[in-house]
């Protein structure tokens, strides 16, 4: 039976899927807290000290520090809690309500409990009701929001649980993802009441394993007396109190927030497949019932790169049931096309193992695989997808000059009925188009930032449904600062098959326009692609300019006109050498292409001055030296050194 339970989500994991079967947000910690706990290393060196988390997390839940006790994650609190209490003698009758998290039922079966299960009912939304528990019971242990079904329930119900002599034990390892986390009990005073917490799921943190618990004083102590010394790692504490001040728990209801949007959007793809989700959900994860063979389903998905999380090993869930965790939009647009292709029966697509790639062509509610969804001239293939035929087609045009489409991109654009073109998309593509070809302009569309792209979004889908062939067209990749995954992702979401024809990306074709090799074997082992739209220090930038810096990689910057003296300053902060050879180029790839060059230390004053204007591409590295070499003519060593 354990080793039943002890099947986690990381079980159904493998090297190179799309992780939806573990139920941590975030890939890794971000980047503050990574910051923070590399400043205390050199506490690892002593023994931990948990006073100040304990004192952290009774400011936080308003509790007394003697209610408080840091964990080795939740795992912990509930292994000390179940050796804790003595079977037959403090506790009779133990009943695990599930289904629920495995870990509890195990911990307390280990440690020589009786386990009774209260099973809640599919059919009833696995809502729970305090009457189904029995009189007997004098340790209850709940989740809440519920993994796997994502069930919140209300506080009012568990504190019907409340009675003398009996201990109730409520999981709260995901009531940090829920906004403003309603129906907590963390902060309740009740006799026999122990709250589990985690900081795993919300902080990208499952490995550092870092918890706590508070209840009932006289519980706590002798929870904490089955602890080992030092158990929860300087590490793990400094992160608990780390992620309890003020900014962090600001930062993780902005997270919850966000995972609530994107858990809609996972609810209503699965929705409009057919499936059905335990509703209403409130964790960043979401039950399904398939309806199906569960474990053919998963290897069907798996084959399409997508791991999810197996239902059956939940007690009270049959095979039928799988859960998955809630992802960004991009992510989960990518799991619902596969998951229609799966469904529909069609090929699903190889690959799909990158974390961003919406397979291509198989987002389609026809759900075929990427050769057979090629919108091609008319009748070839594309009549056949449903929908009428309509279709959206992403194309990289390329930087600045038209001769730097693929042959693929303008193939799809010779057979497109609708091209949707932005500024940066070289005018001679268009000037190529036949007559009939409709040509909408969306530089051209309004500007209030969020609406328009809601706009192109919506043209792109209105146009494809009236079962048009769309072609998207953008300047340099669509997937490079252009947006297209959200493009992608709307025309996903209304069942448009979409392709994405990938292009040449001015952030490597116009440095080597101006002659500069983004690479170069002794020189440059490296480049990274930076945006700089948002200027460095600023709230929503993620850039880390100081590592940037230290990289010893070429930096490329893009829309870096306005905020280039910000950019230059950052770098000579962190250490960079004034020195280091800088270029921008203008209008990379067209006639009216320029080239300024200078010191990093300089290269600012020299853009001012030369007026430099967007679009521009700048780099910064000794390959800028470079600059100005044009190909086909002879290069000279020496300007380059
Ligand atoms: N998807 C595009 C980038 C869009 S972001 C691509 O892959 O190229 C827009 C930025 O791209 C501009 O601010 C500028 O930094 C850069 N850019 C695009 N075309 C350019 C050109 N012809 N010359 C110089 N920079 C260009």
């Amino acid at each position: 039976m354990t080793s039943e339970l002890r099947h986690h989500g990381d079980r159904d994991l493998a090297p190179g899927l799309v992780d939806l079967a573990v139920n941590v947000r975030l890939p890794r910690p971000p980047e503050w807290l990574r910051r923070h706990l590399a400043e205390h290393l050199d506490e690892l060196a002593g023994y931990p000290d948990a006073t100040a988390a304990r004192a952290a997390v009774a400011a936080r839940h308003h509790r007394r520090v003697s209610e408080v006790l840091a964990t080795a994650g939740a795992a912990e609190a509930f292994t000390l809690l179940a050796r804790a209490l003595r079977p037959g003698i403090d506790v009779r009758h133990a009943v695990v309500v599930h289904p629920q998290f495995t870990e509890p039922e195990v911990a307390l079966a280990t440690a020589g409990h009786r386990v009774h299960r209260v099973l809640l009912r599919a059919d009833e939304g696995f809502r729970f009701a305090a009457s189904t528990v029995p009189e007997e019971a004098d340790l209850v242990v709940i989740g809440n929001p519920t993994n796997p079904t994502s069930v919140l329930h209300p506080a009012s119900e568990l504190r019907e649980l409340v009675r003398p002599g009996r201990i109730l034990l409520v999981d709260e390892a995901f009531l940090d993802a829920v906004p403003g986390e309603p129906e907590s009990l963390a902060g309740a005073d009740l006799p026999g009441l122990v709250v589990v917490r985690s900081l795993t799921k919300t902080w990208g943190l499952a490995g550092l394993r870092a918890g706590y618990l508070v209840g009932d004083e006289s519980l706590v102590a002798r929870i904490a007396e089955q602890q080992p010394p030092w158990s929860v790692s300087s590490l793990a504490l400094t992160a608990i109190t780390a992620c309890l001040t003020p900014a962090a728990l600001g930062q993780a209801s902005e997270l919850a927030v966000r995972a609530e949007h994107d858990r809609g959007v996972l609810v209503a793809g699965l929705r409009e497949l057919g499936l059905s989700v335990v509703e209403p959900a409130r964790g960043p994860f979401v039950l399904v019932d398939t309806g199906l063979d569960g474990d053919r389903l998963r290897r069907d998905l798996r084959r399409a790169g997508y791991a999810v999380r197996r239902g059956d090993t939940f007690p009270g869930l049959g095979p039928r049931w799988i859960r998955l965790a809630v992802r960004e939009p991009e992510v989960t647009a990518g799991f619902l096309a596969a998951l229609r292709a799966v469904l529909t029966g069609s090929v699903p697509p190889a690959g799909g193992t990158d974390l961003r790639t919406v397979p291509a062509g198989s987002a389609g509610s026809a759900g075929v695989a990427p050769d057979q969804a090629q919108p091609g001239p008319a009748g070839a293939g594309g009549d056949s997808v449903a929908g009428g035929g309509g279709s959206v087609t992403l194309v990289g045009a390329g930087p600045g000059d038209e001769g730097l489409i693929t042959v693929r991109g303008r193939d799809r654009l010779a057979a497109a009925d609708v091209v949707v073109t932005d500024r940066l998309v070289p005018p001679g593509l268009l000037a190529e188009l036949a007559p009939r070809v409709r040509i909408i302009d969306v530089s051209k569309v309004p500007r209030g930032p969020a609406t328009s792209q809601d706009r192109i979004n919506e043209l792109l889908v209105e146009h494809a449904s009236a079962g048009l062939r769309v072609v998207r067209l953008k300047g340099g990749d669509p997937y490079v600062f252009g947006r297209g995954m959200e493009e992608a992702i709307a025309c996903a979401a209304a069942g448009v098959p979409v392709e994405v024809v990938p292009g040449v990306s001015s952030a490597v074709a116009v440095p080597a326009l101006a002659g500069i090799p983004v690479t170069h074997r002794s020189r440059s082992q490296g480049f990274a692609v930076v945006s700089a739209h948002l200027p460095p220090g600023d709230p929503g930038s993620t850039v880390d300019w100081a590592a940037l810096a230290r990289s010893g990689m070429t930096i490329v910057l893009l829309m870096a006109v306005r905020t280039l003296p910000e950019v230059a300053g950052a770098l000579l902060a962190a250490g960079m050498d004034p020195d280091t050879p800088a270029a921008s180029v203008e209008h990379g790839g067209t006639p009216r292409q320029r080239v300024l060059t200078g010191p990093l230390a300089r290269i600012a004053e020299v853009a001012a001055e030369g007026g430099l204007r967007a679009p521009a591409v700048t780099v910064i590295g000794p390959v800028a030296a470079f600059a100005g070499q044009r190909a086909g003519q002879p290069y000279s060593v020496k300007s380059a050194s």
